[in-house]
């Protein structure tokens, strides 16, 4: 599996950096980090037969950042969120950011 370069990439992280796999991502003022990666057509195959998907984060030591993983048939789609405004990854079929979103359907909870 490897991170691909994307549209709305705005930074690569470790370009210079020989001991890691250079990143391209999409950092949102919110300091969300977003980065797209490929599966090799072997990894496409174990992952249809079942196989897992694992991720290992170097933390040094420092507290584990909340991760979110995800499949989706394009590359992913950005937009700018109608509630907060911030520029980040599309949610499903919503113009909102996924605290948004989880908040407009805890709302619509509450009420129902
Ligand atoms: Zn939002």
């Amino acid at each position: 599996m490897d991170p691909i370069p994307f549209k709305a990439q705005n930074i690569v992280y470790a370009e210079d950096q020989p001991e890691y796999i250079p990143l391209p991502v999409h950092k949102a003022e919110d300091g969300k980090v977003t980065s797209v990666w490929k599966l090799s057509d072997e990894e496409r195959e174990k992952v249809a037969k079942g196989a897992y998907v694992c991720l290992c984060q170097s933390t040094f030591h420092q507290a584990l950042q909340p991760v979110n993983l995800w499949v989706d048939d394009e590359v992913v789609e950005f937009m700018k969120c109608e509630d907060c405004g911030i520029f980040g990854p599309k949610n499903y079929d919503f113009n909102l950011c996924s605290e948004c979103h989880e908040s407009r359907r805890e709302s619509l909870e509450d009420k129902g």
